[in-house]
């Protein structure tokens, strides 16, 4: 396969970069993640343009200076699932320092981008989908760099959800949920969050968690449904007692949660709310629906 790396098309084991990488060291870096589907007229990047701005907010957010425009690295995620033959996949691009300097007070380091795709299938198990996962809630927050740090997606920040899910994981979860400082849901690793109760649709406001691409595609297409959307703090209890939850995100798309911290949510089984959502997400996805 290849990798786009400052403007040019490497091969895979080419895409290298030196030890002495500020990023690698500090995790000042910025990324994205989106996911190219099938549609009748060849595979179609999900909220290209939405992705594409999140990753200069971040990098703004940081202060980093991308060196290539919006429309150059829009048709550069394109060319890379083009040319590495994807029907369907993720697009991982990735801004970083160079190695010209060490320290924390490092100035003029060069930026660079890198921009790679691979085949992935569903991300939480291969029946999550449709018979939802176990969650447990994390003794790792969503704190510091973390919070009031929604609209930047950034290698420093994902320590706390790595720590997260590993904590977790080793207890059989599928996935962990983080709270924030006050003891508030945040989000999952790498998910937005969403619970019902009574036919209301309700997520954790914008204070402690990523502004998700598919969470907004969700809310826009709840409005559709006409199903009254409240973006709130929420509390465990709160999940606890709903009637459906499921975790959004570019990876887990849209993941019945069935239960949480050993309390079985609603049924235990993927909830009517949920299934039409997620059918119309995967419509959307697929070029089926026009939103
Ligand atoms: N929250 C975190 C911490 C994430 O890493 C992600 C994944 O990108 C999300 C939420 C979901 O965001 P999106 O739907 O834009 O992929």
């Amino acid at each position: 396969g290849v990798i786009w790396f400052d403007g040019k098309m490497v091969p895979w084991r080419d895409a290298t970069t030196h030890v002495l990488t500020h990023t690698l060291h500090y995790g000042m870096g910025v990324f994205e993640g989106l996911r190219a589907y099938q549609t009748n007229k060849g595979p179609a990047i999900f909220r290209l343009v939405e992705h594409t701005d999140r990753l200069f907010n971040s990098a703004h957010i940081f202060r980093m200076a991308i060196p290539f425009d919006k429309a150059t690295l829009m048709q550069a995620q394109k060319e890379v699932v083009k040319q590495n033959h994807l029907e369907s996949g993720y697009i991982r691009p990735i801004i970083f320092y160079g190695a010209e300097a060490m320290g924390l007070s490092a100035k003029n380091l060069s930026v660079h981008v890198a921009i790679a795709a691979w085949p992935w299938g569903t991300y939480l198990g291969p029946d999550s989908l449709e018979n939802g996962i176990r969650v447990k809630t994390s003794s790792f927050s969503r704190h510091h760099v973390n919070i009031n740090m929604c609209r930047a997606k950034s290698a420093a920040t994902y320590t706390n959800s790595i720590l997260a899910h590993q904590e977790v994981a080793l207890d059989g979860y599928h996935e962990a949920l983080l709270l924030d400082v006050d003891g508030y849901i945040a989000e999952g690793s790498g998910e937005n969050i969403f619970i019902i109760k009574q036919g209301k649709l309700y997520t954790p406001d914008l204070t402690s968690c990523l502004e998700g691409i598919t969470r907004n595609s969700v809310i826009e297409l709840a409005q559709e449904m006409n199903i009254p959307i409240i973006e709130k703090r929420i509390t465990r209890d709160e999940v606890y007692c709903a009637d459906e939850a499921f975790f959004t995100g570019t990876a887990a798309e849209v993941t019945p949660i069935r239960e949480l911290d050993n309390r079985i949510i609603g049924n235990g089984k993927r909830g009517p709310i949920t299934q039409q959502l997620q059918a119309l997400f995967f419509d959307c996805v697929s070029g089926k629906a026009t939103h």
